[in-house]
């Protein structure tokens, strides 16, 4: 039975490029795991997008002197293109500036008023006497009164990460000039106070299988600290509306942190409303798909359009369903406390007020919202032993890394290096020395080896053995190759993600050892049955090894799937929609599954059951079933070997 996960990962904000910080901290692990479950055959839902509000966004556009909505759709498009370069396999990647995110969030947010989880209270505020308004805190800098650094944020101070209080800043001044006084300001409050016993339960509950430093910043936080009220509102004219009579109107807006996390949410309904492509219509355009997907199982178009709209139950009302959250340490506590207590806060009443004559949910469950099943954040990547940063040009930039290396040498050394358990470093030696002494070395050249002997030798085909003649060593190899789906697989149900890579290439190097000691390039002269015995073993070791590595290295997994003479594809392919509302356009980046690529067998990868209208997906986590044989396509090299010289010259171009 397939299961539903959900891959949530970080919103980026829409005033930075992404380096290769930001993608081995959540990009690239939502994206492994993601792939790992479509070739499980499962459910899976990739979303997140660009968060298009906030003051980061808004600063950004003021130094830039463009409108912040030109602003942010300049960042948009080019986190587009950076996905599509380095495969990161996004079912819906859209942004928190859209019609329906904005109708989401305000349910979310009613739901807890009405469930007694909000109130309004009164607070002191900076305020700009010749601008005539409320200055929000990234807008306003002074002294940290816990630690004295000198360029703490009002709200907060990034050398000791404290939450800070805007009154008590020492010194402080407005980014813009300008004189300030504090005044008196009103907002809604989450009480956080209330929801600390439901908090805690939750995350006790998952206490047992997440990392602990996770549950060091969230539960343990808790426990000594206590889950204290927080403003959900604030002065601020760009970002959604307060659905609340006058709030709107008096200049204040939904806090960007309250929204943001709404955003897996509202992007999983968003994809819900669009239209789909299934391995049932691959003959049909991609425009109305919705309807004939579904006419196997139903034939009434109308019925089957709001069934398809209501898909993102699967994964949010469905105490089956799995979502992991794959994010930066700086953003552990927001999702591991504050975002599960809005959605316990929220409750049934979201869905009342948000859609108020649902189909009853897959599982007959109660109406309550999902929770996080998993928070697996990592730490952060430093680079040649310093923190990376945008204004001194410290950085390996994601859009400009593929423009001198492939992304899945870039893939491999950023998984290689995770920085799973503590912050790690990238070293542009170690990256020159991994990719020419594992990459190419160990795996690359393995591939490639057999696959040109074997062409050669046999005449573009696999060796026509008889399995059953297979040697105690051939079988003993297959073993461990089968059992690496075990292995691996375990490592990555429970993302640890530089473990299972490493199990990968430890049995890559097995395959080398078996051949340096059965040696077929020797044998072919003597013994051809035998060399034949062993290149079909290794052929189909290196077949197996090829979906074991393809979560991390797609491109090349693709590839040398190519070379074995599949025609079906490993994975899907990424396009990017235009969608439009009321709000305007934004372009999507979305995922058009191999199913819909091409014409499986019906029923290959589940039943045609009315829920597989949502993903179907081919089940393709398996040892390889190569037949002896089997026409082959002409070989060549997966990688490229990295001249020394790349180390110098990268590390010249940093600081510059
Ligand atoms: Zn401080």
């Amino acid at each position: 039975m397939p299961e539903n996960i959900l891959i949530a990962i970080a919103w980026p904000y829409a005033n930075a490029e992404i380096h290769v910080g930001n993608i081995t901290g959540s990009y690239l692990p939502g994206d492994i795991v993601a792939r790992y479950h479509r070739l499980k055959g499962n459910k899976v839902l990739m979303v997140s997008g660009t968060d298009s509000h906030g003051t980061p966004v808004t600063i950004a556009a003021d130094k830039e002197g463009k409108p912040v909505e030109e602003v942010y759709k300049e960042y948009h498009n080019g986190f587009l293109e950076l996905f599509q370069g380095w495969g990161i396999t996004y079912d819906l990647f859209t942004t928190t500036h859209t019609e329906n995110h904005f109708r989401v969030s305000q349910a979310i947010f009613l739901a807890l008023k009405e469930n007694d989880f909000l109130y309004t209270d009164k607070s002191m505020q900076w305020y700009s006497p010749s601008k005539k308004r409320f200055l929000p805190d990234r807008y306003v800098e002074g002294t940290c009164y816990i630690c004295g650094y000198e360029a703490a944020r009002s709200d907060q101070c990034d050398n000791c990460g404290n939450v800070l209080e805007p009154e008590k800043l020492i010194n402080p001044r407005s980014k813009e000039g300008g004189a300030l006084e504090l005044r008196e300001t009103e907002h809604f409050y989450l009480d956080l106070s209330k929801l600390e016993p439901n908090v805690k339960d939750f995350l006790t509950k998952r206490q047992s299988y997440w990392r602990d430093t996770v549950i060091g910043e969230s539960l343990r936080k808790i426990e000594s600290e206590g889950l204290k009220p927080r403003p959900i509102t604030r002065d601020l004219d760009w970002g959604i509306d307060i659905p609340v009579e006058g709030w709107t109107e008096a200049g204040k807006r939904i806090y960007v942190w309250f929204e943001a996390v709404i955003g897996y949410l509202s992007a999983t309904i968003e994809w819900s409303a669009l239209p789909q492509e299934h391995r049932d219509d691959v003959s049909g355009g991609a425009g109305d798909t919705t309807s004939s997907a579904e006419e196997s199982t139903n034939r009434d178009p109308q019925h089957s359009k709001s069934r398809q709209k209501e898909a993102w139950r699967e994964w949010w009302i469905n105490p089956e369903a799995r979502q992991f959250y794959f994010i930066g340490k700086d953003n552990i506590f927001f999702h591991a406390a504050w975002w599960p207590a809005q959605l316990m806060g929220a409750g049934d009443k979201f869905l009342k007020i948000f859609s108020p004559s649902p189909l009853p949910s897959p599982a007959g469950e109660g109406e309550s919202l999902t929770l996080p099943y998993d928070v697996p954040a990592n730490q952060f990547m430093n680079l040649e032993g310093q923190k990376i940063s945008g204004s001194r040009n410290w950085g390996v930039w994601g859009r400009d890394a593929l423009t001198r290396y492939d992304p899945d040498a870039l893939r491999y050394y950023l998984t290689v290096n995770m920085p799973e358990a503590k912050d790690s470093d990238w070293n542009w030696a170690e990256f020159v020395a991994r990719n020419n002494n594992e990459l190419v070395a160990t795996w690359g050249n393995l591939a490639n080896r057999v696959l040109s002997f074997c062409y050669k030798h046999w005449d573009g085909h696999v060796p026509t053995v008889d399995e059953s003649a297979l040697r105690p060593a051939d079988l003993d190899l297959l073993g461990a190759i089968e059992n690496g789906f075990n292995t691996v697989g375990a490592e990555l149900e429970a993302v640890r993600l530089r473990s299972a890579i490493g199990e990968t290439m430890k049995l890559a190097t097995a395959v080398n050892q078996y051949l340096d000691l059965n040696a077929p390039w020797r044998d072919i002269k003597t013994d051809k049955d035998s060399a034949a015995l062993t290149v079909f073993t290794a052929l189909k070791a290196i077949d197996s090894l090829k979906i074991l590595f393809s979560p991390f290295l797609p491109f090349t997994s693709q590839k040398l799937h190519g070379f074995f003479g599949y025609e079906t594809p490993l994975f899907g392919e990424q396009y990017i929609e235009e969608i439009k509302d009321s709000l305007g356009t934004h372009n999507g980046l979305r995922y058009r599954a191999p199913s819909a690529l091409t014409s499986y067998p019906k029923g290959s990868g589940g039943s045609s059951s009315p829920q597989d209208v949502s993903r179907p997906e081919v089940e393709a986590w398996k040892p390889s079933e190569l037949k002896p044989g089997q026409k082959l396509n002409q070989p060549g090299p997966l990688f490229k070997k990295l001249e020394e010289s790349v180390i110098d010259e990268e590390r010249a171009r940093l600081g510059k």
